[in-house]
């Protein structure tokens, strides 16, 4: 079994790590939070003094942090100048597209593989290792990754060179982002016409209007009884998460010139939201907002 170095034991790497141990691979993590460490270990894995001392030794390197500049600044001090040449690198975090290019291009340069291997599938997919891994990076370095991951995730897709795996990851939720915004507001639409949300649904879920928004994760109460709409918005996939990735998906759009004028649009809605303090709410919660409350 490998030796894996995981950095990042929050919401969703604590429980990756955890699989990954229980896979019996040999983990040793550090997260600059004790009690995330502390849960870790409980987990079966190994505690680092620090991400440094994490590395060393490592055969495979597993990072899970908040945003690009984590991981520049954990590859630039911690990683590249304490790993073996021909180390694997798996940056799981979900980051801008250039920062996941850098930071392939300085592992490439100190002689390292890396893939950028973003996730979909949340805590939930996390904790049972049904994650989605969307991942950019050479053919060779995906074939290595392939087994680790799939102790982690249930679909393992090669999504082309470096960067790609987190382009694929923003175009997606920003496809998440407008359909549930066009969801929510449909619902409130049919309530001001007096149509019933249960009516409505059992049309659209059953006609062109059928999205994962409405049938997976409906965003008022009763038609689909395991979503967040069922628990007053508890999350889920928090509205803060939600604008992290369509801010991300306006950065890229106008680096590279693409015209996203309904993604925009979803970014200053959920921006709206999540800056009249409901960042921690589920990102369905946006209905509420629509409806006026
Ligand atoms: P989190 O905030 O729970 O965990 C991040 C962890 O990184 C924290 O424990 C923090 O202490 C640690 N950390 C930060 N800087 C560090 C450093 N320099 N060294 C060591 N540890 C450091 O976040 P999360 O929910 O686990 O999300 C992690 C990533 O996964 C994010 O990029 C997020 O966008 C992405 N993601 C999250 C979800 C979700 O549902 N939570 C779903 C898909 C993707």
């Amino acid at each position: 079994m490998a030796k894996i170095a995981f950095i990042g034991l929050g919401n969703m790497g604590g429980p990756m790590a955890a699989n990954l141990a229980k896979a019996q691979h040999h983990v040793t993590a550090f997260d600059l939070s004790d009690a995330a460490l502390n849960t870790a270990v409980e987990k079966g894995a190994h505690k680092a003094a620090s991400a440094a001392e994490a590395v060393k030794g490592a055969e495979i390197v597993v990072t899970m942090l908040p945003a690009g500049k984590h991981v520049r600044e954990v590859y630039e001090k911690d990683v590249l100048p304490n790993v073996a040449k021909g180390t694997l690198l798996i940056d799981c975090s979900t980051i801008d597209v250039d920062s996941a290019r850098h930071v392939a291009a300085l592992a490439d340069k100190a002689g390292m593989e890396m893939i950028d291997a973003p996730v979909s599938g949340g805590v939930g997919g996390a904790t049972a290792g049904t994650l989605t891994f969307m991942v950019g990076g050479k053919d060779g370095a995906f074939a290595k990754a392939k087994a680790v991951l799939e102790k982690m995730g249930k679909n393992i897709v090669h999504a082309g060179g470096s960067g790609n795996g987190q382009a694929a990851k923003i175009c997606n939720n920003m496809v998440l982002g407008v359909s549930m915004i066009a969801v929510s507001e449909a619902f409130m639409l049919a309530k001001r016409l007096g149509l019933d949300a249960q009516k409505l649904f059992d049309v659209a879920s059953t006609s062109s209007g059928q999205c994962w928004s409405l049938t997976n994760y409906c965003p008022v109460p009763g038609p689909v009884p395991t979503s967040p709409a069922n628990r007053d918005y508890q999350a889920g996939f928090t509205a803060a998460m939600m604008l992290k990735d369509l801010v991300l998906a306006q950065q890229a759009a106008n680096a590279a010139g693409a015209s996203t004028p309904l993604g925009a649009e979803a970014a200053q809605l959920f921006n709206l939201f999540v800056n009249s303090g409901h960042g921690g709410k589920d990102f369905s919660g946006i209905v509420q907002m629509l409806d006026g409350k």
